[in-house]
């Protein structure tokens, strides 16, 4: 398994939802499994994710995947280099959680320094370096929200604020 990726909620990840699959499913019956071709930031990738059904109205089936890493059935996978079910995303999240303070400083510091910022989070957020593909910006700025939440233990609502100062383009 890829190494699971670091934002900080859901809605940040790419979603796979089984219902994409519906007709293809309804003409193929009795696939047991999708196959996924995709590239997520920088790198390929292509595996099966299992698949499994429970009947529903008129002799017809409902399909869900089977999450590759815990095999929990679920409708829709989250992508964070591979796509996992929504209780393998938090438990690795929660695991970054317990990363030491320091570790914390280190990466935030050498995300501002990637970014041109002047060291040190109490100066806030700089802007978009020239050059740089907003794809990379987001990445790390999203990385490195998630660093200062943990880091101040601020509210998500007391960083949009924030956030909200800012201007992106
Ligand atoms: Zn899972």
């Amino acid at each position: 398994m890829p190494k699971l990726a670091t934002t900080s909620s859901l809605s940040n990840y790419p979603k796979l939802n089984i219902s994409r699959y519906r007709d293809q499913l309804r003409q193929s019956g009795k696939a047991s499994s999708i196959e996924l071709n995709y590239s997520y930031r920088g790198k390929s990738y292509r595996y099966s994710v299992q698949l499994t059904r429970t009947p529903c109205n008129y002799g017809n089936f409902r399909h869900w995947w089977l999450c590759p890493s815990c095999s929990k059935r679920v409708s829709v996978l989250y992508c964070a280099g591979a796509y996992v079910c929504r209780h393998c995303l938090n438990a690795s999240y929660g695991s970054q959680l317990q990363q030491p303070i320091d570790r914390l400083f280190s990466r935030a510091g050498a995300i501002r320094a990637r970014l041109g910022w002047v060291a040190g989070i109490a100066h806030g957020y700089g802007e978009r370096p020239k050059g740089m593909h907003h794809s990379t910006y987001y990445r790390l700025l999203n990385e490195y929200d998630k660093l200062v939440r943990q880091i101040c233990g601020v509210s998500m609502e007391m960083l949009d604020k924030i956030r909200g100062s800012i201007s992106y383009e």
